[in-house]
């Protein structure tokens, strides 16, 4: 089983030990990806360019947005496990598209 597969079902035991299936809709779980990358995008607000950089950063300051990294991740993960997505493939095809288009 690939890293992302044994995520999903790390995440998905997770949600089915607090009884969070029945929130777990595609529409919710979308908007927890807006969510989280909200918070992760407030992590960098007024900083500057190069402030932003791993090296301007400070180690709470990087804590916190490693942690908002995992968010968007656990809750973009989910979403690809309950619509039954294949992030791997999904990815590796939209870079295809991309790589024909830039
Ligand atoms: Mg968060």
């Amino acid at each position: 089983m690939n890293e992302i597969n044994t995520l999903k079902a790390e995440i998905s035991a997770f949600a089915d030990a607090r009884n969070w299936q029945q929130f777990h809709t595609p529409k919710n779980l979308s908007m927890a990806v807006a969510g989280e990358a909200g918070e992760l995008v407030s992590e960098f607000q007024w900083l500057t360019a190069d402030g932003s950089r791993r090296s301007a950063l400070s180690a709470e300051k990087l804590s916190a947005i490693e942690l908002e990294i995992a968010d968007v991740a656990i809750y973009l993960i989910r979403l690809a496990d309950v619509l039954e997505v294949d992030i791997a493939s999904v990815v590796r095809k939209k870079l295809a598209i991309n790589d024909s288009r830039f």
